[in-house]
């Protein structure tokens, strides 16, 4: 294999042609297993010559040239077959499980794509992910992320646990709390269970957590990723919001409290608050789940108008209502 390594992709071309030449004159010849016997060297030279595609100085390793292929097509499809060119071995796939895994690449698969998607949380243009096979993958970022090969490693810990997929989903959230993760550390920790998308988008509309992604109401998030802006539920009133109209809300609110004008950009450790929405018309008294009746609070504000009494509260509305 190593006298190949620095051979030209036109050297091996011309030697793969030669061996198909040859194999010509066992066909006609008839044995089976001379036949299956002529194709092998015919398979390896095919093989050498896709390696060959990426030179050695780049890339010297399988691994290093599915991420080098990754990286000059990100947020493509890219089909098993191509993968299995440019790593040439049988175990390209190990090699890519590595790359997420141990490497932090945002490396997602099509059945993770598809999970989302179902979910509304695959807002990828462009791009068909109905027509993506299990093992087709995009890659979502040109960034490693390096505190990756730590959380998975928590990811599996919580895998293994006897609980629901849902409550696993939200130990794992809860111990990454503010952290960027991916939807294949997701279903990695339901254990590939399909319905691993669903239960994080309840969660967050059911159970009032503050998981949030690029398409449910935190557009500067990359795609493919979820992050628990904080560890507390929102008021059990101001649950039960579906994922569009709260897309909607924060949207016209232009993604800032409308007591303190707070954006995410003003983030920091010392003051990690987030973004809720609020039933002006409360859930007991009949308000609805409509854009109308709803309106986007930071958590700090949003606890302070709770504390407060029915007059202050009306004041904050006639407030509002005046622009
Ligand atoms: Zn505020
Ligand atoms: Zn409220």
């Amino acid at each position: 294999m190593s006298q190949s390594r620095n051979q030209s992709p036109q050297v091996l071309l011309e030697r793969l042609i030669d061996l198909l030449r040859n194999f010509d004159s066992e066909l006609q010849g008839g044995e089976l297993r001379r036949k299956v016997q002529a194709l092998i060297p015919v398979r390896e030279a095919l093989s050498e010559l896709g390696k060959s595609l990426i030179p050695t100085e780049i890339a010297s390793s399988a691994r290093q040239r599915i991420l080098h292929y990754f990286l000059k097509y990100p947020f493509t499809i890219i089909p098993r077959e191509e993968l299995a060119v440019i790593a040439a071995i049988d175990q390209w796939a190990r090699r890519v499980r590595e790359l997420r895994v141990e490497y932090g690449w945002a490396i997602i698969s099509g059945t993770t794509a598809k999970h989302m998607k179902q979910e509304g949380d695959f807002p990828l243009e462009n791009t068909d992910v109905g027509k993506m096979r299990p093992d087709d993958y995009i890659l979502l970022s040109n960034e490693q992320d390096r505190d990756a090969a730590y959380r998975w490693r928590i990811a599996k810990e919580i895998r293994n646990k006897q609980a629901s997929v849902r409550d696993k989903i939200l130990e794992y959230m809860r111990a990454n709390v503010g952290q960027l993760v991916t939807g294949e550390e997701l279903r990695y920790v339901a254990k590939d269970k399909t319905e691993w998308a669903r239960r994080v988008r309840e969660l967050r509309t059911e159970n009032g957590w503050p998981i949030v992604t690029k398409n449910s109401g935190r557009p500067d998030l990359p795609i493919g990723t979820y992050i628990l802006e904080q560890d507390r539920q929102s008021p059990e009133h101001d649950r039960h919001i579906p994922d569009p109209v709260r897309r909607e809300v924060l949207r016209r609110d232009d993604y800032q409290c409308r007591h303190c004008d707070w954006t995410h950009a003003l983030w920091n450790r010392s003051d990690p608050r987030h973004l809720e929405l609020h039933h002006v018309e409360s859930h007991e008294s009949g308000g609805e789940n409509t854009e109308a009746n709803l309106i986007t609070l930071c958590t700090v504000c949003h606890d302070v108008w709770h504390s407060k009494e029915q007059e202050w509260q009306d004041r904050f509305y006639d407030w509002l209502s005046q622009g």
